[in-house]
């Protein structure tokens, strides 16, 4: 029951994607007493039907729905992500992880690395990986959830399976759903506000605040109120995605796998009843019908899906919330999925509305405050994925030599010069990235500091080489006790694989058999 004073109460989320479900989830759990919450959705209009790597972010997330991790984990096939291994990324026949956990034991000095660093260049110490558990145990192909030895870890998921699970979890806790599509949106005269949603069929749904979630087309937020885009192709080029389902392998990893390509990359995210499969690429570069081919050459199985294409602009809207629509999800921009933050942002963008949300009808000054927390959180998130691009030494393709050669953020251009000449990386207040992502990118793209911080010099070099033998040696013993990853989800959340992923299959794949 809403208190007196309150003039906001009517919700409605146009669209029932990840993005759609995701906010009647979080708003239902969270101020469902308070709130008339509405979400509409196309069942004929469908999904994009894909997004199915995420960062360990999503488990905080999950505690503030209330989610059980072992039900929301059988409800979508999902199965433990340790990090991201990046295939051909810096030069072909290369290979690093970024993984999720920590290297070694940070001080407040200064991060491991300088540690490790300060040992190579006295001719030891090993690979950075191992001195990182979750690096170890991706590499191993295991995973545990265990007191003693505790990892830091995401999910590959279903993104169809994801948002019916959220729907039957919160659909009875107050959110009414709307099958139809929408025809237009009806606008206040003076305002220009957004009042109501008109149905084909002609039924007005009306509210007082809008959440756009209805995808690339922004149906409120750009169809509606013209807020404007931002491109960032200049820095991130892929426009285009190819995207195939094979069937699971015997080894499921723990780990999604993006493998360069001649102009862009390809994703494998296991899940337990399937392989998602798809290419990245940039039109400019590769025609649809030599992605289809170099895409197909490349993976394992007879194919359950038809590749299917999408097309993208990377970029974001200029207002995330605009008069009284907030867009999220693909309608608020897109981010490349190479380091799979679309949900996450998703994600921060519900719980931010939660925490500023205008129950009083005013919100001029929570509404610029929003547009700017989600700029700055846009940015850094760019500029760790353009890092990657901007890092390669590939001269073998125009597509690679032109993100060599490219221009980069101010902002970016600093953190590389930072590492560059000192080892230095930071996380500032409003980064996603932690210092060990950004050291673990770094150095996996080849980025070797020139100089580093010397409080490796304190212990003299007979006890940095014990230190870390001793650190490394006890990852090691750690990782030798884990389980299989897929013996773990055997027995942790076993799901029963559907018929359709056991029978249904289109055509033969060829391709590697990693
Ligand atoms: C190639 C690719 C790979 C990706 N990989 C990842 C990844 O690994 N990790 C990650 O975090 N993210 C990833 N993403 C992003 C992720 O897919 C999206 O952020 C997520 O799926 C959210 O989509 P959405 O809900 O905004 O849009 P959609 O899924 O498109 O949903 C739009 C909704 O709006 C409804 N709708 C639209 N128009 C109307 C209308 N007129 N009337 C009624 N309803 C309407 C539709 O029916 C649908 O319910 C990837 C994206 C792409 C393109």
């Amino acid at each position: 029951m809403p208190v007196h004073g309150q003039s906001l109460t009517r919700v409605v989320i146009a669209g029932g994607g990840t993005a759609g479900w995701t906010a009647a989830a979080a708003l239902a759990q969270q101020l469902g007493p308070l709130l008339d919450i509405t979400l509409v959705e196309s069942e004929e209009i469908g999904t994009v039907g894909v997004g199915e790597a995420t960062i360990p972010t999503i488990r905080t997330f999950h505690t503030l729905l209330g989610l059980d991790e072992r039900e929301f984990m059988r409800a979508t096939q999902a199965s433990f992500k340790l990090g991201i291994a990046f295939e051909n990324w810096a030069r072909t026949g290369d290979r690093y992880i970024h993984a999720f956990g920590d290297i070694g034991k940070t001080t407040w000095m200064g991060g491991f690395h300088n540690m490790w660093l300060m040992a190579k260049a006295a001719g030891f110490g090993g690979g950075l990986g191992e001195c990182c558990v979750e690096y170890q145990a991706a590499e191993a192909g295991k995973f545990a959830i265990s007191e003693t030895l505790p990892i830091n870890y995401a999910y590959h998921l279903d993104a169809g399976l994801y948002a019916r699970f959220l729907r039957a979890k919160f659909e009875p806790r107050g959110v009414r759903r709307i099958e139809g599509r929408i025809a237009r949106a009806e606008q206040d005269g003076e305002s220009g506000h957004v009042t109501a949603l008109v149905m084909e069929n002609g039924t007005r749904v009306a509210g007082d605040l809008f959440i756009d979630c209805t995808g690339f087309r922004g149906l409120l937020i750009e169809q509606t109120l013209g807020a404007g885009y931002e491109d960032w192709r200049h820095w991130l080029p892929t426009d285009s995605a190819l995207a195939v389902q094979t069937p699971s392998t015997d080894r499921i990893l723990p780990y999604t796998r993006a493998i360069a390509r001649s102009a862009g990359w390809q994703w494998r995210i296991p899940l337990q009843s399937r392989v998602g499969n798809g290419l990245v690429y940039c039109s400019a570069h590769l025609t649809e019908d030599q992605a289809r081919t170099e895409l197909l050459a490349n993976v394992n199985g007879s194919l359950l899906t038809e590749p299917r294409l999408i097309r993208y602009v990377t970029g974001r809207r200029r207002k995330m919330w605009d008069k009284n629509v907030v867009a999220l999800g693909l309608a608020s921009g897109f981010m490349e999925p190479l380091e799979s933050t679309s949900i996450h942002l998703i994600q921060v963008g519900v719980t931010r509305l939660i925490k500023m949300f205008p129950f009083g009808g005013e919100f001029a000054a929570l509404r610029a405050r929003y547009n700017e927390q989600t700029n700055v959180e846009f940015e850094r998130i760019r500029d760790f994925i353009v890092l990657h691009y901007k890092l390669t030494q590939r001269d073998d393709a125009p597509f690679w030599r032109a993100c060599r050669e490219m221009a980069v953020p101010d902002s970016l251009a600093e953190r590389i010069a930072l590492f560059d000449e000192s080892a230095y990386a930071y996380q500032g207040a409003d980064d996603l990235f932690s210092v060990t992502s950004w050291v673990f990118v770094m150095i996996g793209q080849r980025l070797m500091p020139r100089q580093f911080h010397h409080m490796g010099g304190m212990l003299g070099a007979e006890r940095l080489r014990r230190a870390l033998e001793s650190l490394q040696a006890g990852i090691s013993r750690g990782v030798v006790g884990m389980p299989l990853h897929k013996d773990f989800l055997r027995s942790y959340c076993p799901t029963e694989k559907p018929d359709t992923v056991a029978t249904r299959g289109i055509a033969s794949g060829t391709g590697d058999s990693k």
